[in-house]
């Protein structure tokens, strides 16, 4: 697998138009509107691509249940950064490019039903690199989440710290782990899903301090590049260096799920850390609800069987609650 993959992320050179489309990983000539089915993924090796954030959660949450929220927050120049524009102007020029303000959407949605605070990168936004904004959402989405007793899913995918905002960026780090330290202390879960590449200050920082960590196949994972270690320390790489099996390996991850299993797995998970029925979370509706709306062209049709299971979930909830309430 080529390490210059993730690096040619977010340019158009990695997606050329047109109905073909060549894997990253193993050379082959995939069929766009298959590869874009199938959400990314190639059909011959099982190569995951970076999935944008928007797509990730329609191919996540049940459908119309995403509440965005923290989308007005906007990051500003607080340092004069110029590269090839001034910092300033290249957020203007992304958020126009993107449509977005910023690296990652934060919201709470439900996954089969079961509720969750949810946050999700975006590479495509100055390589989901963490500034002030990103930071802000997550740590107020993890405040928000412990105030709500909901479990926490943070979907990473990023180049690491931004380098345009300096030490203010690196801050973010801190402030991310001191909001999920303080939602840990509210004995509420936070599960987190590393994708390719996750890199840098979000890999050290609140990517990997979550109570779980799964990630998607053949994910790099690291701190510096590959290539910048081996060059530092002018050894070969072991085979497979910095990849979610790899990693496995050494128990820096809990589990890989692939990225049709990811909402199924999800949704049991979540069941286990409220509380809930894992098994059934498991058996109810698997199709994920992007592909069932593909399939039947119900955009707007909830998913089934979400309704009892969220009512049984919020009783028991409510349940716990009052018990919790009694015993202080
Ligand atoms: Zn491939």
């Amino acid at each position: 697998m080529s390490d210059m993959a993730w690096t040619r992320f977010g340019k158009k050179k990695d997606m050329p138009g047109g109905l073909w489309i060549k894997c990253e990983s193993c050379g082959g000539m995939l069929f766009r509107k298959e590869f874009e089915q199938r959400h990314r993924v190639c059909g011959n090796c099982g190569y995951h691509f970076t999935l944008g954030a928007r797509e990730r959660i329609a191919l996540t949450a049940d459908p119309d249940s995403f509440e965005e929220h923290w989308r007005e927050l906007e990051a500003y120049d607080v340092l004069g950064f110029v590269d090839k524009m001034p910092y300033g102007e290249k957020l203007k020029a992304t958020a126009k490019k993107t449509g977005e303000h910023d690296a990652v959407v934060t919201g709470f949605a439900r996954i089969k039903g079961m509720p969750c605070a949810l946050g999700v990168m975006n590479f495509a936004f100055l390589g989901g690199s963490m500034g002030m904004v990103v930071g802000e959402k997550i740590a107020r989405l993890c405040e928000a989440a412990a105030e709500r007793r909901t479990p926490v899913v943070l979907f990473a995918c990023s180049g690491g710290a931004r380098m345009h905002e300096g030490a203010v960026s690196l801050m973010q780090m801190a402030k991310t782990c001191g909001a999920l330290t303080r939602l840990d202390r509210a004995g509420v879960v936070s599960i987190s899903v590393l994708t390719h590449p996750t890199t840098g200050g979000v890999t050290a920082s609140f990517a990997s301090v979550c109570d779980l960590t799964i990630a998607e196949p053949g994910a790099l994972i690291g701190f510096a590049g590959p290539r910048v270690i081996a060059t530092t320390i002018k050894k070969e790489l072991p085979k497979g260096f910095q990849r979610s099996e790899f990693l496995l390996e050494k128990g820096q991850i809990d589990r890989i799920v692939a990225r049709a299993e990811m909402r199924d797995e999800l949704a049991r998970l979540l069941a286990y850390a409220t509380g809930g029925d894992p098994v059934a979370a498991f058996k109810k509706e698997s199709a994920a609800p992007a592909e069932a709306e593909a399939a039947e062209g119900q955009a707007s049709a909830p998913a089934t069987g979400t309704e009892p299971a969220l009512a049984a979930h919020d009783e028991k909830a409510a349940k716990t609650r009052a018990r919790r309430k009694k015993k202080e």
